[in-house]
């Protein structure tokens, strides 16, 4: 099977394509390596791209999805039969000062997306367990309202949702949005908490822990993602429209400083901790209902935190400095 991915160069989009070059699928990748941005990051995604195996079955476009003509080439030219679509402007906390980054990527550059993949057999995109914003009664169930997001990169995903709904109503394009909670593994992303953390205390500097850590988060390991997005991607939905919400997240939130003292114990290293006042715009706590998922294709996350990490420590000893 042809599957096009997007933000292939991008952590979980590193797993989703090897995956997906494993069991046999041809990979048309699409990444425009985020050209404005910070070095540790571009460094990060082309270290995914070289490390990326059974990378004969894979081509590479260096395309921005807000490109509508490069876009639309791609896609008449390659013409795929399944979507994945993971590249975004991410992250909660930047939000208030690049809005347009946020609305051209995730909004302009989605709709664009969703023209172009009409006729595809399946299109299975990014949401966020942010979607649930305030005022979500945990564990999130996906027929909650979702309406009450805390900040803009959360609006601009259920934004997509809705307009994944609008193209299915009208143009009967199958659409399944994956609502992830908090991701880690391999390949990470080196700002978030998890390999942010691990560094610090490798190198015996001191992290920087917003709250006190006490926020919740259910973390859910990349490779139980990466499974989940196939196991979705084989399963297009059959309902009218053919529209579908999922969670992929474990169901069991733990908070940020509970997770730092399994990295601690890992390691055998005390953390140094700078302690910072609460964000404005997190989320005190993200807790997934698995069931639906479950329901849908047999398979729930079952990466448990404490394995997960050791996986993690034992990765990145053997990676960095690459
Ligand atoms: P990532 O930043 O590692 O990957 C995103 C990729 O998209 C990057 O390689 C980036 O270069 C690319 N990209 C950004 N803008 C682009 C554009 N305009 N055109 C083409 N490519 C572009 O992020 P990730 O953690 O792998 O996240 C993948 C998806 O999952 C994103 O949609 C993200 O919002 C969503 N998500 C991630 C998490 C998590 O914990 N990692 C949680 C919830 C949702």
């Amino acid at each position: 099977m042809r599957v096009l991915v997007t933000g292939a160069a991008g952590f979980i989009g590193h797993h989703v394509s090897a995956r997906l070059l494993a069991r046999g699928d041809a990979v048309i990748g699409v990444d425009n390596l985020d050209p404005a941005g910070d070095v540790a990051l571009k460094q990060a995604r082309l270290a995914r791209l070289r490390h990326l195996p059974g990378a004969e079955a894979f081509t590479f476009h260096a395309v921005d999805i807000t490109d509508r003509e490069a876009l639309r080439a791609l896609f008449e030219r390659e013409r795929p039969r399944r979507v994945v679509h993971l590249a975004a402007r991410v992250g909660v906390r930047a939000g208030a000062n690049s809005a347009n980054g946020y609305l051209d990527t995730n909004v302009t550059g989605f709709l664009q997306l969703l023209e172009c993949a009409r006729g595809v057999e399946h299109l299975v995109y990014a949401s966020s367990s942010s979607v649930y914003g305030g005022g979500t009664p945990p564990p999130f169930r996906e027929d909650a309202a979702a309406d009450r997001p805390l900040n803009l990169y959360a609006a601009t995903k259920r934004a997509d949702e809705l307009l994944a709904h609008v193209h299915g109503h009208l143009h009967g394009l199958p659409t399944s949005g994956l609502r992830f909670f908090t991701v880690y593994g391999p390949w990470g992303r080196p700002d978030m908490a998890p390999l942010r953390f691990l560094r610090a205390l490798r190198e015996g500097r001191p992290i920087d822990l917003y709250g006190e850590g006490r926020m919740r988060r259910d973390f859910t390991h990349v490779d139980d993602v990466a499974e989940a997005v196939l196991r979705v991607l084989d399963r297009p939905p059959t309902g009218t429209p053919p529209y579908r919400l999922l969670n992929v997240g474990r169901g069991e939130p733990v908070a940020l400083r509970d997770f730092l003292a399994v990295l601690e114990r890992h390691l055998g290293t005390p953390a140094r901790l700078n302690l910072l006042p609460a964000q404005p715009g997190e989320m005190e706590s993200t807790w997934a209902d698995p069931s639906a998922l479950e329901r849908e294709t047999g398979f729930r996350p079952r990466v448990s935190v404490e394995e997960g990490l050791a996986r993690l420590v034992e990765w990145d000893a053997q990676h960095s400095g690459r």
